[in-house]
C-alpha cells in the first residue's frame, strides 16, 4: 500500500522549506487556516505542509512509500488517534484515510511531494537521499 511518509530529501530547494517532523513516519493532509489559504507561502505554512501523524509537526516534503503489510484499516486507526489528539474530530478518519490512499496511489513510489494548497507537485530527487 502507497502512502506519504516524512523525508528530508530535496530541503531546502525552498527558501522556506521545513521539516520537523520524524524522518519517516506517516503524514496527512491537514486543511489550512485562512492565511494558508491565500498563500502556500504564508508565514504559518500550512499552505505548504503535510502533518506528522505522531510528531503532530509538519514538513513541507512528503515521500510516497510502499508499506507492505500496512493496511487501510491500520492507516485509519492511526489517523483516528492522530486527528484525537490533535483537536480534530476522529469520527473523519475513515474519510481522510480513504482520500490520502486515494492520492498516495496516483503517484510512483520515491516520489517526493511539496504542496502549494490545493496543489501537489513532484520535486525531481537529485541526489540519493
Ligand atoms: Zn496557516
Amino acid at each position: 500500500m502507497k502512502l506519504l511518509v516524512a523525508t528530508s530529501q530535496t530541503q531546502g530547494e525552498r527558501a522556506n522549506d521545513f521539516n520537523h517532523c520524524v524522518e519517516g513516519e506517516l503524514l496527512w493532509i491537514a486543511p489550512c487556516c485562512d492565511d494558508g489559504e491565500s498563500s502556500p507561502d504564508s508565514h504559518c505554512g500550512c499552505g505548504r505542509s503535510f502533518g506528522g501523524l505522531n510528531s503532530h509537526r509538519g514538513t513541507t516534503t512528503a515521500l510516497v512509500a510502499e508499506l507492505p503489510g500496512f493496511t487501510c484499516s491500520d492507516y485509519a486507526e492511526a489517523l483516528r488517534s492522530s486527528l484525537a489528539a490533535q483537536g480534530w474530530p476522529p469520527s473523519a478518519a475513515d474519510e481522510v484515510a480513504a482520500g490520502l490512499l486515494a492520492f498516495a496511489f496516483n503517484w510512483e513510489v520515491g516520489a517526493v511531494l511539496e504542496r502549494r494548497c490545493d496543489l501537489f507537485v513532484e520535486r525531481l530527487v537529485t541526489a540519493p537521499g
